[in-house]
């Protein structure tokens, strides 16, 4: 055996391999005999349209079980994988391709043309399409070959996938993760997350990102188990198949849109034993609200692009809202104060981590990657936090949101915390923006929810009251809703773009 991640899974796979692996929205299910026998036909494919290991392969395609069998093939084609948001527009494409220099890329047919000419003139030999129907001159070319057997082998460190960071804070930087990488997480988070044999796992999670692709569907291939898999997330389908499944992760978002529903309550969780939230701050009334309506407390970890998952709140024992948990099994977390010195637990400062799922670099940026590592490996996360007296790790909220105000720094989440816990808000973000005086002052962008009155000299009042006067919001935007992206996460450059001259 060697180290190629597919081999792992493998080893996994229930010995009866007609066994599900995914049901989809519509009832449709395929085994893991359908998992083997489809990607090893798009495994041959690749080899046949002279993809070798190494080579990169560039994927914007719709969800679909398909698409999940793709990027078996390209493991076990000994390919890395690069899957790229659906949201992305030609130049943004073009902008990919032309970083990556794939040598396959697979895109929608609907946007064959569009695509095709970027793939063109980044250089990629060869470009298929799937639809969101699983069909495409991907399935039709693949239906009559002889499926690869077993795969490539790969070694620990080589690359098996890129994968784009989100950009919240910038252009998306490349991550190169091996197949050390990714097994190793995923190995850490089925036994923290205590998967057991049966476990149905409730997918309704892109799969262009960590969370979808990484979390949640290499820990259920970890498991040998099955999936009910939704192209996307809507809350009535998920209240209806809800009382099917074992487990569920989410983005913050999904948990308060089944809140919302009216049918959301203890029945649809009957055999529920598991909610996981990540890759956006969980609100702490969220939690709550969650907990008195189902009982159950959601468990959030945190994690990145660049290292999959990082820390996770237990599966025995308390787990804290506001917290992220503890680092996870061969994971090192530390925090580093502005001096450069390590902090002791209760300071905050920027979060760093080491460990066997920790990324290589970024993809042709070895200077980015070099500004990012301490010289003992640690990674430089970018994310201010602490660790508390009983080792619970806390986020506060971002470096490059940090606000600098008068000379004083500014933790977004300390002033967003007191403006949500005021009656009428709905939620808030934080930003700083430029003031002639105070080099940033602090500004704050706020939704209503109805239940009481509040404008904003009532939130800055309110602020004033419990908050120094350097961190008291000098202005205040109520808005329809806070920007975010398909992941949840609140994008606070835009916000900081939309209101750039309000002191100035
Ligand atoms: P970019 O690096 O391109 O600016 P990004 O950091 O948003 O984008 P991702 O790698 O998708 O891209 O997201 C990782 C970030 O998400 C973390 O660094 C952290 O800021 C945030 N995050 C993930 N999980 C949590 C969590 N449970 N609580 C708070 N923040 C979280
Ligand atoms: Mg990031």
């Amino acid at each position: 055996m060697s180290d190629n991640l597919y081999e792992l899974f493998q080893s996994r796979f229930p010995a009866d391999r007609k066994n599900c692996f995914i049901e989809t929205a519509d009832g449709t299910k395929y085994s893991y005999a359908d998992l083997e026998d489809i990607s090893g036909r798009f495994a041959r494919l690749l080899q046949d349209r002279g993809v070798r290991k190494g080579d990169r392969v560039a994927v914007q395609t719709e969800k679909s079980p398909e698409a999940v069998f793709f990027y078996l093939a390209c493991l076990r084609a000994g390919a890395a994988y690069l899957p790229l948001n659906t949201a992305y527009t030609k130049s943004e494409i073009a902008y990919f391709l032309g970083d990556a220099e794939p040598a396959l890329a697979l895109c929608r047919p609907e946007s064959e043309a569009e695509f095709t000419e970027a793939a063109e003139n980044a250089g990629v030999g060869t470009v298929l399409t799937l639809g969101a129907d699983g069909k495409g001159s991907l399935t039709e070319a693949a239906s009559g070959l002889t499926p690869l057997k077993g795969c490539v082998s790969a070694d620990a460190g080589d690359l098996a996938a890129i994968l784009y960071t989100s950009g919240t804070t910038g252009r998306s930087k490349g991550a190169m993760l091996s197949h050390r990488n990714l097994g190793s997480n995923a190995l850490a988070l089925h036994q923290t997350w205590g998967f057991r044999p049966g476990d149905v796992l409730l997918h309704a999670l892109p799969i262009f990102h960590t969370h979808g692709l990484f979390v949640a569907t290499n820990c259920l291939l970890l498991n040998g188990s099955s999936m009910l898999f939704l192209n996307k997330f809507d809350a009535d389908k998920v209240v209806e198949l809800l009382p099917r499944a074992t487990v569920m992760m989410g983005v913050p978002t999904f948990y308060v849109r089944l809140l919302a529903h009216p049918d959301f309550g203890p029945d649809a969780c009957r055999n529920m034993r598991l909610f996981i939230s990540g890759s956006a701050p969980l609100l702490e009334e969220t939690f709550q609200q969650f907990k008195e309506r189902t009982g159950h407390s959601i468990l959030e970890r945190y994690g990145m692009t660049e290292t999959g998952m990082n820390t996770s709140n237990p599966l025995e024992g308390e787990r804290r809202a506001g917290t992220v948990g503890f680092p996870l099994p061969g994971v090192e977390v530390q925090v580093r104060g502005e001096d450069g010195g390590l902090l002791p637990s209760e300071s905050v400062g920027v979060l760093e981590v080491r460990g066997p799922n920790v990324f290589s670099g970024y993809w042709r940026m070895p200077e980015k990657t070099a500004e990012e590592f301490q010289p003992d490996g640690f990674f430089i996360t970018g994310d201010v936090g602490k660790i508390d007296a009983r080792g619970y790790v806390h986020i506060v909220g971002r470096a490059k949101d940090l606000i600098i105000s008068g000379g004083y720094n500014v933790y977004p989440k300390e002033v967003e915390l007191v403006i949500d816990a005021l009656p009428g808000v709905g939620e808030s973000a934080v930003i700083g923006l430029a003031h002639p005086d105070f080099g940033e002052a602090v500004a704050a962008a706020v939704t209503l929810d109805g239940s009481a009155e509040v404008d904003e000299k009532a939130v800055i009042d309110a602020c004033r009251q419990q908050l120094a006067n350097y961190k008291t919001p000098k202005r205040v935007f109520v808005v329809d809703s806070l920007p975010r992206n398909s992941m949840g996460k609140v994008q606070k450059n835009l916000l900081r773009d939309a209101y750039k001259d309000s002191f100035t």
